[in-house]
């Protein structure tokens, strides 16, 4: 039976939605591992430190008690027992957690915990859909099924503005201003040296240009029940 399912690919992609809708329907447990990068990067700005100061982020790696929640319907995070779930999805963050996630003393930290998370849900005989960028090579190589989601990356700088407007009507300048930051960072993580996003040899590509979510959720779940 398939019940630890990996998920990868670029930001854009609707990896989130997807793995939490296929998470919701199946009563899987869910971890966004993107989301552990970010509460890492918010400790270290919290912190004063330079994002891009290798050293001293590798000095500080091990020091903020990182807590995610596995829960689909409302994931959660906390750093040192402050929910920090909005806190991790601003500008600032996200404009520094490529550099803190290249780090390897920060990703053989958090490796460390999303194997935990894992093997906790593996113990408690329950399925998890884990996404990220490197769930399937190196975090969960032996995961029964690996998905790796793409899109066309216009569709993915479309779909991002979307979500940073809410949803309001958005100009065609922030679209191109948002798919040029999704490349610069896609392409910063899949040229560091630190395990970079690649797509497994195993995993099943599943292209959602054209799909709807639901379609993707129903494809996934279709794959996961064979
Ligand atoms: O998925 P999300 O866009 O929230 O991920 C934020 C960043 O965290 C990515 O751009 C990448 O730098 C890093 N990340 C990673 N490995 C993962 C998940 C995310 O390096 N497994």
């Amino acid at each position: 039976m398939t019940r630890v399912v990996a998920v990868d690919g670029p930001a854009g992609s609707g990896k989130s939605s997807v793995c939490r809708g296929v998470a919701q329907r199946l009563g899987y447990r869910y971890l966004d591992t993107g989301a552990m990068y970010r509460a890492m990067t918010w400790a270290v700005l919290r912190a004063g430190i330079d994002p891009f100061d290798e050293p001293r982020v590798s000095a500080f790696a091990s020091t903020p008690l990182i807590v995610s929640g596995t829960n689909p319907s409302s994931p959660q995070i906390e750093v040192d027992g402050t929910d920090v779930s909005e806190p991790i999805r601003t500008p600032e963050v996200t404009g520094a957690v490529s550099a803190v996630s290249a780090v390897p003393a920060v990703r053989d930290r958090l490796v460390a915990l999303q194997r935990e998370r894992a093997r906790d849900a593996g113990l408690a005989d329950e399925g998890i859909v884990v996404e990220g960028r490197d769930i399937g090579s190196v975090v969960l190589p032996s995961a029964d099924l690996k998905v790796f989601l793409t899109a066309d990356p216009a569709i993915r700088a479309l779909r991002r503005a979307r979500e940073e407007s809410g949803g309001e009507a958005v100009a065609e300048a922030s679209i191109a201003e948002t798919g040029d930051a999704l490349s610069k960072r896609d392409a910063f993580d899949s040229s560091r040296a630190a395990s970079p996003m690649i797509r497994a040899a195993d995993a099943v590509i599943v292209d959602t240009s054209e799909m709807s979510l639901e379609q993707v959720v129903d494809h996934v779940c279709g794959l996961i029940q064979g």
